[in-house]
Parts: structure tokens; sequence; C-alpha cells
């Protein structure tokens, strides 16, 4: 287990026989950050930062952004917060940047993949989390990455933004822990590449799931297929936790599927290190967690690993009782 500690003692989650995991809110804006902690949050396992670029006719400049991230820290304290970098593009076009419509959004330009177009954007954007993470325990996560270029890309603008941070003589983090959003399945071929530049995972199920098996996650004519619980998924995310483990690095959920309660037993049994939800959620799952025992839900997991079907797994999920161990 390579979970990050929390400072009080009294937040932290743990299951019944003393198994660590981190439990943190996903949030949207600035204004969410108290709810969250109120909630119970260990951290910010995902701020969309894609929102303060929303519904407006121009991006926000360095310094409105600089005020909304040091906002989260200040509310944070010295819990940690992960900043994703803009996840726009595709189904989410910004009016102002002027990217044609595509017939395939979600296989388009989006994310990640807009970045060196519009590197202006994306440099003033990690100024002010740089600038911001000179207030708390910033982290910076990428969205969509699929290749070591993209990851190595960033680390270069990063290394040119804080060069010219330094020559204005502006107070920032000197260094910030960088993951990435595994949600597309090709990362998880090379996660060993990734421990060599990243710091953090976290798995973006939403995604992932569509783009696991190819099944839109808009179209209802295929929504029965779009289900995180089967075989394959399962064992992909064994894989993950395994590989990220053996190199050191932690691992997250910070999709819909990291606050499904009915899924707790087998996200710990998984051993992921970390599960990010919507504040609301996170009284309940702290609670759930303390019935769990950590040993009855690995031994739960890998056998949901070989069932052969979805079905399978529910059942073996129906059978499942906190007592089990
Ligand atoms: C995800 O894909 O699971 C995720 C958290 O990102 P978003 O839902 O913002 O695409
Ligand atoms: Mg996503």
């Amino acid at each position: 287990r390579v979970a990050r500690q929390t400072q009080d003692a009294a937040l932290t989650a743990l299951s019944r026989d003393g198994q660590r995991i981190e439990v943190a809110a996903n949030i949207g804006s600035a204004l969410e950050a108290p709810g969250a902690f109120s909630n119970g949050a260990e951290g910010v396992g995902l701020f969309r930062s894609e929102m303060l670029y929303m519904d407006r006719q121009t991006p926000p400049d360095e310094q409105e952004q600089f005020e909304a991230y040091q906002q989260v820290l200040l509310a944070a304290g010295n819990k940690p917060v992960i900043f994703r970098t803009l996840d726009i593009g595709g189904d989410k076009p910004l009016s102002y940047l002027n990217i044609p419509h595509e017939e395939n959004p979600f296989l388009g330009y989006r994310a990640v993949r807009i970045y060196p177009e519009f590197a202006g954007l994306i440099r003033t954007q990690l100024r002010a989390i740089l600038r911001a993470g000179a207030y708390g325990n910033a982290q910076l996560m990428i969205p969509m990455v699929h290749s070591l270029d993209q990851i190595l890309w960033i680390k270069s603008q990063l290394q040119q933004v804080k060069a010219e941070l330094q020559a204005e003589g502006l107070r920032f983090a000197a260094s910030l822990p960088l993951g990435i959003m595994v949600e597309v399945p090709s990362v998880c071929y090379i996660i060993d590449h990734f421990c060599d530049e990243v710091d953090f995972f976290s798995i973006g199920s939403n995604d992932m799931t569509q783009y696991l098996y190819a099944v839109d996650r808009n179209n209802p004519r295929v929504s029965p297929l779009y289900n995180p619980i089967t075989p394959s998924f399962l064992r992909m995310l064994r894989q993950i936790v395994s590989v990220a483990h053996r190199h050191g690095k932690w691992v997250g959920i910070c999709g819909e599927l990291g606050g499904e309660s009915r899924y707790l037993p087998l996200l710990l049994g998984l051993e992921l290190d970390e599960l990010s939800m919507s504040g609301p959620r996170i009284p309940a799952v702290k609670s759930q967690l303390r019935q769990l025992d950590s040993a009855a839900c690995r031994e739960l997991a890998n056998k949901a690993c070989e069932c052969r079907s979805a079905d399978d797994i529910e059942a073996l999920l129906r059978e499942f009782t906190p007592e089990d161990d």
C-alpha cells in the first residue's frame, strides 16, 4: 500500500481491520470545497478545472484561476488537492477555441490532445496552479493521456513555466506531484513506463468504461453494456494496481464507480489507494468501509476476477456480507 497519510487521524478512512483507503471529493468549483470538507473529505481527488472555462466568451486569465485554486487550497488546509488540467473539446466545446464540430467527439480532439495547439492557454493554467501551489498541498493531473510523449510534453512546459515564474520573482510551488487520469485502455499496457514519469494514477471509470468496451456512454441503446463491473474491467483494475504498487505509486479512482457503495467491497479488495466521489457520498462510504474486512474483500475481488459474467459477479456480491471473514 502506498496511500498517503492524512494529518488528521479523525478523518482517516479505515476498514474494520485497519486497512487504509483515502476517501476524497470530486468538485467542479471552489465554492464546493467547504462542503466537501465538512462531509469528511480527506482531500480533493478531482478538481474539474474545465468548469472555470465554460459558459463564457473568453478564457479565465491567470489571476482569476490563481484565486480559484488558492481558495480551494486554503479550504483544504494541508489536505491534498488534485487539480485536473483542462478537459475540454469534443462534446464539451468552448466557443472561443473554434474547434470544428466532430462526428465522433469522444474519439476526437479533446483534453490533452488539444494542448499543443493551445499551448498558451495551458501554460497560463500551469502558471496559476503552480502559483496557488505555494498555499497548500496541490497536485497536478492530466486528462486523457495515452502516450508517454504527452506527459513528456507537459513536463517540458512545466519546466519552461517555472523558469518564467522564477525570473519574474513570483512565489510558486517548486515541485508538484504529477499524475495522469487512466481512462484510455492502452495506458494499461505501459503503466510501468508511466511509473518512471509520474507520481500517481487516477482511474476515470466513466470514460474508461466506454473506451474499454467501445460503448458510447450517451447512447441509450447500448447503455445495458455500459457496466464497469465485469471480469474484464476488474482484471484491468487489478493489473494497473499491481504494476503501480510494484513501482511504489498509488492508484485512485475518480469516476462514478468510486462512490458506488454496492461496489466498495470490490474496490477495497482490489487494493485501490484512494476513492474520489461527490461530497455527499462520503459519510456513507466511510461508515460502510468501517464494516468491511480487507482480507475478505481481497478474496471477493479475486473470485470476481475469475467469474465468467457480470451476472456471476452480481451474485457473488449479493452473497457477500460484511461479516464474511
Ligand atoms: C472519468 O472519465 O471517469 C472522469 C472522472 O472524468 P469526466 O467524467 O470528467 O470525463
Ligand atoms: Mg474522463
